[in-house]
C-alpha cells in the first residue's frame, strides 16, 4: 500500500468534518494557484486540490504547464500523475489504469 492509498483507506474512517478538515489543510499547501494553467475563472470558483476533489468544472481553457510535480502534496501522498484540473483526480485514473 503506497501513501496514496493509506490516506485514501484512512479518510474512510473519519467523520465528514474532520475529512473536511483534512482537505483543507491540504488545499493551503496545493500548488495550483501558481501555475499557468490556473486562471482567474478557478481561482474565483476557490477550486484547488484537483489531485483530490476532481477536475475543474469548466475553468481551464488549455494547457499552459503544471506545477503538480512540484508540489508537496503530491510528494507527501505519492500521487502518480500530473495536469488533474483536466484530465480528472487520482482515484479515477489509477482505476482507468487498471483497465484492459
Ligand atoms: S492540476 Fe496541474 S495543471 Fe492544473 S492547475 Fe493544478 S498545477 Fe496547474
Ligand atoms: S498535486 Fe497538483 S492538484 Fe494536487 S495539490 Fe498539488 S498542485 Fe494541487
Amino acid at each position: 500500500m503506497d501513501r496514496f492509498e493509506a490516506f485514501t483507506a484512512g479518510n474512510r474512517g473519519l467523520s465528514f468534518a474532520d475529512r473536511s478538515a483534512e482537505l483543507e489543510r491540504l488545499a493551503a499547501r496545493c500548488a495550483c494557484p501558481d501555475c499557468p494553467t490556473y486562471n482567474d475563472c478557478s481561482e474565483g470558483a476557490g477550486e484547488r486540490l484537483y489531485c483530490l476533489v476532481g477536475r475543474s468544472f469548466g475553468c481551464m481553457t488549455g494547457n499552459l504547464g503544471c506545477a503538480c510535480a512540484g508540489c508537496p502534496v503530491h510528494r507527501a501522498l505519492d500521487l502518480a500523475f500530473a495536469e488533474y484540473c483536466i484530465n480528472g483526480p487520482e482515484a479515477s485514473r489509477r482505476y482507468e489504469r487498471t483497465l484492459p
